[in-house]
């Protein structure tokens, strides 16, 4: 007995609080908690490790159908998206019970959680991030982050020496331009693809503070070519090379 308290006192410590779900529309299954318990543990985790506060609770709006969701979405939203989204305004992610619904409750989750700690990050970082935690595989000892099943190949059929360049298109658009063409955009592989290069190379979590509290005189894209080793050139050539290789 005496144990198991210390050890959940340590876990108490290391940790914190596990998340709140706050569920004020639809419920969720034992199996569907299940399911995005550890995707939502472990980005509480990575903010917590580079010292960003967190939330105590998140709320959860999740709608029967897609019927009950679009029309709310029309009354409190100007997101145009078919799976769900996070409103800043009223501070809830919004969903329906679709067949993606674990996966939209992890990427949604984390623009929940990481606005948090900052009003406007910039919106690849932000979308990038989603889209690695949501494919998150827990089912080892250790997460697991596969390449993405869908960008992976869209990467890969760019002509010979476009990687690189192309990824990096992502880098300076703001919100509007990101997602004029909605959530079959490219940008969103572009964002996967420059997020899951630098958490694969050890080096998100050295980024992400210095594109967060860059000066103001400069761009991200001015941030990574002063952050990483041999500047953008470099970043270009790396991108091309590491997808080439056979991620
Ligand atoms: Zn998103």
């Amino acid at each position: 007995m005496r144990v198991l308290l210390l050890l959940l006192l340590l876990g108490g410590v290391v940790w914190g609080k596990p998340l709140q779900l706050e569920l004020p529309q639809e419920k969720l299954t034992r199996e569907e908690e299940n399911a995005i318990r550890p995707g939502l543990d472990y980005i509480l985790a990575f903010y917590r490790k580079l010292g960003y506060p967190t939330p105590e609770s998140i709320r959860l709006r999740i709608f029967a159908t897609y019927r009950e969701y679009d029309s709310w979405r029309r009354g409190h939203s100007g997101a145009e998206t078919n799976g769900g989204y996070f409103s800043p305004l009223y501070g809830e992610v919004v969903t329906w019970r679709s067949r993606r619904l674990p996966k939209t409750l992890v990427h949604e989750g984390n623009h929940a959680i990481f606005r948090t700690a900052f009003n406007d990050p910039p919106t690849w970082l932000n979308e990038g991030l989603s889209e690695l935690f949501e494919e998150m595989e827990a089912s080892g000892s250790l997460p697991n982050f596969p390449p993405h099943p869908q960008y992976t190949p869209r990467i890969l059929r760019l002509p010979k020496g476009q990687i690189g360049k192309d990824i990096l298109q992502v880098v300076n658009m703001n919100y509007a331009t990101y997602h004029k063409s909605g959530y079959e955009s490219h940008n969103y592989a572009r964002a996967w693809a420059l997020v899951y290069f630098l958490w694969k190379k050890g080096l998100i979590e050295r980024m992400i503070p210095k594109l967060l509290n860059r000066p103001p005189q400069e761009d991200d894209l001015g941030t990574l070519h002063r952050a990483y080793l041999g500047g953008l050139p470099a970043l270009e050539r790396e991108l091309e090379f590491f997808f080439r290789a056979g991620i």
